[in-house]
C-alpha cells in the first residue's frame, strides 16, 4: 500500500508550474521584487474573491491578524478574546502587540468560538475579538457580532479562504480579517505570506502604513511600524492559484462529502458536519475517536498521515503558561483535543486513497481496545 501524506502539493504544483515560471520569468527580468505588479493584482483580485472592498498583502498569517488588531485599534495592555482551541499564531498575534489573549471555550459540535461565553469575558480592557474559521469552517461571525456591542470584531481566515455563512464570504464578515497563505493553507504560497481583508478604506489604509514601517511616502515615517510586505514572488504564484481556488475548494468539499459517506458505517467516528448557512471548504477533515493517540499511531504505520489540529490547547502550552489557566479551565477544548484526528485531505486525493485511509481506520479502530 502506498503512503498517504495529510497534504499533498504536488498536484497543484503540476497544475500550476508554466503560468508561475512564466510569472517569475518576468519578475526577475523587471527585478521588482518588492511591490511588483504582481502584487497589486493580487490584491484586487483577493478582495474581490473575498468580498471585501480591501486587501493589503502582507508577509505571513500571523502579521496579517497582529495588523488587522492594530488596525482596529488593540494597543499594548489591552485584552482580546479568542478561542482556547486554535493555531498558537491567534494569540501570539496579540501577544506581541503587548495586549493580552482572553481565552473562551468553544462549542462541542464544530470547535468554534462559542458566542454565548463571549459576554462574560468582556472587560473594560476588551479592545477586539477573534473568531477563528477553524478547519474550513465559518465561525458564526453574526452572532458575535450581536454579543459584543462596541467591540471590534477581527476574523482569523487563515484556514478559510473561499467559504461562505449565509452565502457571504469569510474574511469580509467583521470589521477586518487576517488570513494565512502558508503553503498547506487552501491558497497557499511558495512560501510564507498572508493578507488583510476589510471593508473599510482607513482601517486598509492604517494597515498598509504600519506595515511597511509606518509611512506611506518613503522615509516619511507617521508612526513605528514594521516590515511586513507581500513579496513579489509570492504574489505571482497566489495568482496562479486563486484562479482554482473555487475548483479546489469544490474538490476538497467532494471528498469530504465521500470520507463522511464511506465511514457512516464505521463505529467509533464522529465526523465533522457543516453548522447551518455555511459552505465550509474543509481546510481539514477532523473526526473525533477514543483512544486517539493509539489509534493516530496504528494509522501512521499504515502508512496513513493523519494528524492532530491542535493537541495542546493553547493555555495549557508552556507558551502560555503565564496566562495561570490550569486543566479545567476550558472542558470542550480539552476533551476535543484528546479525541480530534485530521484525516488526508487535499484537492487531488483520489477516492482510492480515501478508501485506503478508512480501511486504515477501521483496522486501528478495531486494534484499539
Ligand atoms: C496558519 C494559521 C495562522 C498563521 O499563519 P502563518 O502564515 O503561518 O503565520 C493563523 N491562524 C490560524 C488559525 C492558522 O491556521
Amino acid at each position: 500500500m502506498n503512503a498517504i501524506p495529510l497534504v499533498d502539493l504536488a498536484a497543484q504544483q503540476a497544475e500550476i508550474s508554466e503560468e508561475v515560471m512564466a510569472g517569475l520569468s518576468e519578475v526577475f527580468a523587471t527585478t521588482s521584487f518588492i511591490g511588483g505588479k504582481p502584487v497589486g493584482e493580487f490584491e484586487l483580485a483577493y478582495a474581490e474573491a473575498t468580498g471585501a472592498a480591501h486587501c493589503v498583502g502582507v508577509a505571513n498569517g500571523t502579521d496579517a491578524v497582529e495588523l488587522a488588531l492594530r488596525g482596529v485599534g488593540v494597543t499594548a495592555g489591552g485584552e482580546v478574546i479568542l478561542p482556547a482551541n486554535t493555531f498558537i499564531a491567534t494569540a501570539e498575534a496579540v501577544s506581541r502587540i503587548g495586549a493580552v489573549p482572553v481565552l473562551v471555550d468553544v462549542d462541542d459540535e464544530h470547535l468554534l468560538i462559542d458566542p454565548d461565553l463571549i459576554a462574560a469575558a468582556i472587560t473594560d480592557k476588551t479592545q477586539a475579538v477573534v473568531p477563528v474559521h477553524l478547519f474550513g469552517q465559518v465561525a458564526p461571525v453574526e452572532r458575535v457580532l450581536a454579543v459584543v456591542g462596541d467591540v471590534p470584531v477581527v476574523e482569523d481566515a487563515a484556514q478559510s479562504q473561499g467559504a461562505t455563512r449565509f452565502g457571504r464570504f469569510a474574511g469580509s464578515l467583521a470589521a477586518a480579517a487576517g488570513t494565512s497563505f502558508y503553503p498547506g493553507k487552501n491558497l497557499g504560497a511558495a512560501g510564507d505570506a498572508g493578507a488583510v481583508t476589510t471593508q473599510d478604506a482607513d482601517l486598509a489604509a492604517r494597515v498598509r502604513l504600519i506595515a511597511n514601517h509606518g509611512s506611506a511616502r518613503k522615509y516619511d515615517h507617521e508612526v513605528v511600524g514594521m516590515n511586513s510586505r507581500l513579496d513579489t514572488v509570492q504574489a505571482v504564484v497566489l495568482n496562479a492559484k486563486l484562479k482554482r481556488l473555487a475548483t479546489w475548494n469544490t474538490w476538497r468539499r467532494e471528498a469530504a462529502d465521500r470520507y463522511s459517506a464511506l465511514l457512516a458505517d464505521v463505529e467509533g467516528v464522529r465526523v465533522p458536519r457543516s453548522a447551518e448557512g455555511n459552505v465550509d471548504v474543509w481546510h481539514l477533515y477532523v473526526v473525533r475517536v477514543q483512544d486517539r493517540d493509539a489509534v493516530l499511531r496504528r494509522l501512521n504505520e499504515a502508512g496513513v498521515g493523519a494528524g492532530i489540529h491542535y493537541p495542546v490547547p493553547l493555555h495549557l502550552t508552556r507558551a502560555y503558561a503565564s496566562l495561570g489557566l490550569g486543566p479545567g479551565s476550558f472542558p470542550v477544548a480539552e476533551r476535543s483535543a484528546s479525541e480530534i484526528l485530521s484525516l488526508p485531505l487535499y484537492p487531488h486525493i483520489t477516492e482510492a486513497q480515501q478508501v485506503q485511509v478508512v480501511e486504515a481506520l477501521r483496522a486501528a479502530l478495531d486494534a484499539t481496545p
